[in-house]
């Protein structure tokens, strides 16, 4: 007789990613002969640039196999701290900055330094999806900042006083933002930080897609505007999104040194360091300009200017104009459907992948992202208008 599974009590909050289930019942379509065309993708649809590849064979090639310390090579970590003063005008000395197994696993770790039964972590509305799950498995309280469409679901001051109250202690910014691509000003930042400072709330800043940002915005970094909030603040970048590496899986922080040297700890004895190959093709990722993430950048701006051009025809569909990022937030209320409903009734009755936005709080809106060609671009919105029609 087969023993009864009994899991820990931690995971029986976690839901599993409805994004996963829209993508698998895709893939089995595709497995028939279906002809699909996703914009499900949540990476760049580039390959990593051959000159980091080479770098990685170098490091095979020359025994660099084995275990590094923990929080990642002295090399990659004063890259780290030049790229934080250069890009973000943040001051971060190499003890202060961690590598990681990719930008989610960094967001893990300050979670778990930070939060426990009873605190509660402020996550604005609509979210990336790990966020909340996270915070369950640390066995926080994810409490939802509402936000609104006329403010491109961005949080003000006003807003979060509002949840800041004495268990409120991490707040989750990530700008540019999956799914909605915002992006915040520095000015919208110098209002949200006095907040955060006032009340002692500490903040992870979510930078992953830093490189990713439209129409000449700058991107700015939160602990960048003075002492009181770089005190509180963790800053998380990686290698996934501005050089097309999600599969190196290298994401890195910066922190007050307290909070540093807890994540160390914590990394010590659950992963130790990440793969010394990923190291050393993201040290040589740093050491190059920037031409490639530029690039990249331009492309998906013009994929962007093609889907919204499309989209803004489409009187069903709503969105918030992307900022930064590689995805679209559409609003389907018009349509009358859930988004689970949606999304699988496009599948099966026009073969377009779209991810369900009830896994990032809000079932009234679908992500579409642009990772992927024009051509499927276009092809995609050819069948979304015409099944628009039909419904
Ligand atoms: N933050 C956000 C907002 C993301 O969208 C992602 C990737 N989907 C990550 C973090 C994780 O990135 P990584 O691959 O470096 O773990």
């Amino acid at each position: 007789m087969r023993v009864e599974t009994r899991l820990a009590a931690r995971l029986q909050k976690i839901n599993p990613s409805s994004t996963l289930a829209i993508t698998s019942k895709a893939k089995k379509l595709k497995a028939e002969g279906k002809d699909i065309v996703s914009l499900a993708a949540g990476e760049p649809d580039f390959d990593t640039p051959d000159f980091i590849k080479e770098a990685a064979i170098q490091a095979i090639r020359s025994g660099f196999t084995k275990y590094t310390p923990t929080t990642g090579t002295p090399d990659l970590k004063k890259l780290i701290s030049e790229k934080f003063k250069k890009d973000n005008a943040i001051d971060y000395a190499p003890e202060q900055i961690v590598v990681s197994c990719g930008a989610k696993h960094s967001i893990f770790n300050i979670l778990m330094v930070l939060v426990g039964k009873g605190d509660e972590v402020l996550i604005p509305c609509p979210y990336w999806v790990s966020y909340p799950e996270m915070v369950n498995l640390c066995e926080g309280t994810p409490r939802f900042i509402k936000t609104s469409l006329e403010n491109n679901f961005k949080i003000t001051a006003k807003d979060l006083e509002k949840y800041a109250g004495v268990k409120a202690k991490v707040l989750i910014l990530n700008s540019p933002s999956n799914p909605c691509g915002c992006v915040y000003t520095v000015e919208e930042l110098k209002d949200i930080a006095p907040v955060c400072v006032e009340k002692k709330i500490y903040v992870i800043s979510d930078e992953i897609y830093e490189k990713i940002i439209f129409d000449n915005q700058r991107h700015v970094s939160i602990a960048s505007l003075n002492p009181d909030i770089y005190d509180l603040t963790t800053t998380v970048n990686g290698v996934s999104k501005s050089y097309s590496m999600t599969g190196w899986r290298i994401g890195y922080l910066g922190a007050p040194k307290d909070i540093a040297e807890a994540i160390s700890r914590l990394q010590d004895h659950s992963t130790s360091c990440p793969s010394s190959i990923s190291q050393k093709a993201t040290t040589c990722a740093l050491s190059a300009p920037d031409e490639f993430a530029r690039n990249m950048c331009q492309e998906f701006q013009k994929r962007r200017d093609y889907l919204v051009d499309r989209l803004s025809k489409i009187k069903k569909i709503g969105f918030v104009l992307p900022k930064g990022a590689f995805y679209i937030f559409c609003n389907i209320s018009k349509t009358k459907l859930d988004s689970l409903t949606f999304t699988n009734r496009l599948l099966e009755e026009a073969g377009v992948v779209a991810i369900p936005g009830d896994g990032f709080g809000k079932d009234d809106y679908v992500r579409l992202s642009f990772a992927t060609s024009i051509e499927q671009l276009q092809k995609a919105m050819d069948r979304l208008e015409e099944w628009l029609v039909k419904i």
